[in-house]
Order: structure tokens, then sequence, then C-alpha cells
């Protein structure tokens, strides 16, 4: 009786496809544990060098990627108690994009301006806010930043928001309304908005291209400043 039902062909396929799901299935799962650690790992990284190139500050900033249902996000005091030194499992997880009771007081105030984003763009993968050297005399003043670099063209004039106050639900609605008209141009790259005397937020295809471009749109100012020196810009 098992020898017929094992010759049946319905059995010997029903058999193969069971054991090539369960396989599917433990590499998707292993897939998502690694991916979920590079990610971590990375946002660690990303932050590392922030600090240490003075992308941002022991004040604040903060990094956050899109996972599978899950938002990572540094976690609240990244700057001023961790200076930065922030390791993988210090990451927060919000499931569905949502901060739960519990997470409150481990993630960032300014976790609403990343949530909003997420939320209203489906094409951004990584957002970073920060307190880059040369972008805040900018944000400071008012001024948008304009790209004088070949390499900063692409993203055009970097417009303020209007003044509001930091961690606000009015500054997530601010960022979100600024950088709507952008949001077709994050098909081809990063988009961003200055908060006024305050720093800057990126929205990236990824957290490669949102750092890139952090560092992009800091050395701009950066050159604008110095090319004043030397009577131009
Ligand atoms: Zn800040």
């Amino acid at each position: 009786m098992l020898v017929a039902l094992m010759l049946w062909p319905g059995f010997v396929s029903e058999q193969r496809c069971r054991l090539a799901c369960s396989r599917t299935y433990m590499i998707k799962g292993d897939a998502q544990r690694v991916d979920e650690q590079q990610i971590r790992q990375q946002i660690v990284e990303v932050g590392r060098l922030m600090y240490e190139r003075r992308l941002t500050d022991s004040a604040g900033g903060n990094i956050s990627v899109r996972g599978l249902g899950v938002i990572y996000s540094t976690p609240r005091y990244a700057g001023s108690k961790y200076r930065w030194r922030l390791t993988p499992e210090q990451i927060v997880a919000l499931a569905d994009g949502q901060v739960r009771p519990e997470q409150a007081s481990l993630v960032s105030r300014e976790i609403r301006v990343h949530l909003a984003i997420y939320e209203h763009l489906p094409r951004a993968q990584a957002v970073i806010h920060a307190h880059p050297r040369y972008v805040m005399p900018f944000a400071t003043l008012g001024r948008p930043i304009p790209p004088i670099w070949e390499d900063t063209q692409k993203f055009g004039m970097i417009e303020l928001v209007p003044e509001t106050p930091a961690h606000s639900p009015e500054l997530a609605a601010h960022v979100m309304r600024t950088l709507r008209p952008k949001a077709e141009e994050l098909a081809q790259h990063a988009i961003a908005v200055l908060v006024p005397k305050h720093g800057i937020v990126v929205v990236g295809r990824d957290l490669d291209d949102a750092y890139d471009t952090l560092e992009r749109i800091n050395g701009n100012a950066e050159c604008i400043l110095l090319c004043r020196l030397l009577g131009g810009a």
C-alpha cells in the first residue's frame, strides 16, 4: 500500500514541494535575520561616521531605515549619552512603523518626522536627521543652500521648512509638505530639506544614498562659505 502510494506521482511531487517550501521558508527566515543584523550594523557605522566627520554632533540627529514591516531607528540620546558609539542591539525596531508605549522612552522624539516620511513617501527607505557643521550656518540664518557643485545639481535648492519647535507634530507636517513636491525625484536620488535653526533631514533610497547625500550637501555648503573668502559664490 505504502509502495503504491509512493509510486503515485502526486505523492512524490507533494513531498518535494513540502521539502522545497520548508527550505524556502528556512532560507527566507535566515535571510531576514541576516538582513536585520546588517541594517542594525549599518546604522551604527553611519552614526559613528557622521559624528567623526562632524556631520552631526552630540546634541542630536537620528537615523532610521525601513525594513520588512519594521522601521529601525537609533535610540534616544544617541549623541548626548552615547556620543554615537552605539551597538547594533541598541537600535530600536518599530513593528509596523508604530511606537509601542514601552518604546516611547527608548526612541528619539524626532521619530515623528521619520514615521511621517515613511508613511507618505513609499520610495523612502532611509532617513537621516543631522546637525552638519557647514549646513548649520544656512539653517541658522534661514537661507536655502544652492547647488554649486556639479554633483549636487540634481538636488536643486535645499529649501527650508517653516520655523517650528523641535519634536512637535507640526514639524513632521511641515517637513512632509516641503518634501512632497520632490517625492518623484526620490526615484532617481535622495531629497532633503533644512529645518530652521536646527539642521537637515535627508531621505534616501537606502542608507548609503542618504549618507552620501548628507556628505555632498555639507561639502557643497562648506564650499560656498570658503568661496566667499575668495570673493566668489
Ligand atoms: Zn535635531
